[in-house]
């Protein structure tokens, strides 16, 4: 289908972005890579009047170590994280969860701003910021990741708000994304986040919910000494995952036992 008319203009820098969008009103957008939007826009269920393009953005492109956190720019792309030496390094698991965007066409145009901003309950990148209490950075303040994701697709950001960095604690232990889907660059329909640090197991689990959740559960049997099966039990407690053509809620939580203990066992 063709989306509906609109009227676009690129910006060069961040301050020219957020200029342009407060000019184009509410229903104005940001186009990174498109990969979330067009779709949206070419099934006309996202109509925006004015499209503001952040690819000529360069100053969101870039990934720096700073003491004890990872800074990754918001106009990073998937396969940007996925073959960064710097990523894998500091930050092996989102190198990790990079790895398995979409497929090949995702991965050369989605950002990672376009991920946080999107807020698909499916998202990979999420899941890894609330478990580890990362921070989004826009162009007018900080947010704490597990106060950005609000709902299916809702965010904390104001309409003519930019994402610029995401700030993630640098974790180099093990670790391990495991996502269940039905055809290798589908979204997933559960995935299931470990990371060591060292104060003991982060657990992160995707499209457990409307926005991504840290599986504190699991977290403290683990540090009660429990070994992975007995700790994943928990995966699923108090959540209330959806039903749809993919998979039921008890299948769901079902996965998330599964998929949560095998990749505790695979990272140790
Ligand atoms: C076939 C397919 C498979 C996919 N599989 C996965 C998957 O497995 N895992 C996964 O996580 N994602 C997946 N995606 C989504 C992909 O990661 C997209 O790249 C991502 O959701 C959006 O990033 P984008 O740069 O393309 O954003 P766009 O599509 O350009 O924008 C998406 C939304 O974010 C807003 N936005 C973008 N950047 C900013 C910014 N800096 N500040 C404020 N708002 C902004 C836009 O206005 C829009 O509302 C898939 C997409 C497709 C088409």
């Amino acid at each position: 289908m063709i989306p509906a008319a609109f009227e676009y203009s690129r910006a060069t820098s961040v301050k020219q972005a957020v200029a342009q969008l407060g000019a184009a009103g509410p229903e104005g957008k940001v186009i990174a890579g498109g990969q979330s939007l067009l779709p949206l826009m070419r099934l006309r269920l996202s109509q925006p009047t004015y499209l503001v393009d952040v690819n000529g953005v360069r100053e969101l492109d870039y990934i720096h170590p700073d003491g004890q956190f990872l800074r990754v720019g918001a106009m990073s792309r998937h396969v940007t994280l996925a073959r960064s030496e710097v990523v894998r390094a500091q930050l092996p698991l989102l190198a990790e969860m990079a790895s398995q965007v979409g497929d090949a066409q995702v991965r050369t145009r989605g950002t990672l701003g376009g991920v946080f901003a999107h807020a698909d309950a499916a998202g990979d990148y999420p899941t890894l910021a609330v478990m580890l209490d990362a921070t989004v950075v826009t162009d007018r303040r900080r947010i704490p990741a597990r106060e950005f994701f609000q709902h299916l697709f809702t965010t904390a950001l104001e309409s003519d708000e930019l994402v610029c960095e995401v700030v993630f604690p640098i974790a180099r232990g093990p670790h391990r994304y495991l996502k269940f889907r039905r055809r290798l660059y589908d979204w997933a329909i559960v995935g299931a986040a470990v990371q060591q640090l060292d104060s003991g197991w982060r657990v992160g689990l995707t499209h457990m919910g409307p926005t991504p959740v840290r599986a504190t559960g699991v977290e403290e049997r683990l540090s009660a000494g429990a070994a992975p099966p007995e700790a994943c039990a928990a995966a699923a407690d108090g959540l209330e995952p959806p039903s749809d053509v993919r998979a039921s809620a008890a299948y769901r939580r079902h996965l998330a036992q599964v998929l949560t203990r095998r990749a505790l066992e695979q990272a140790a």
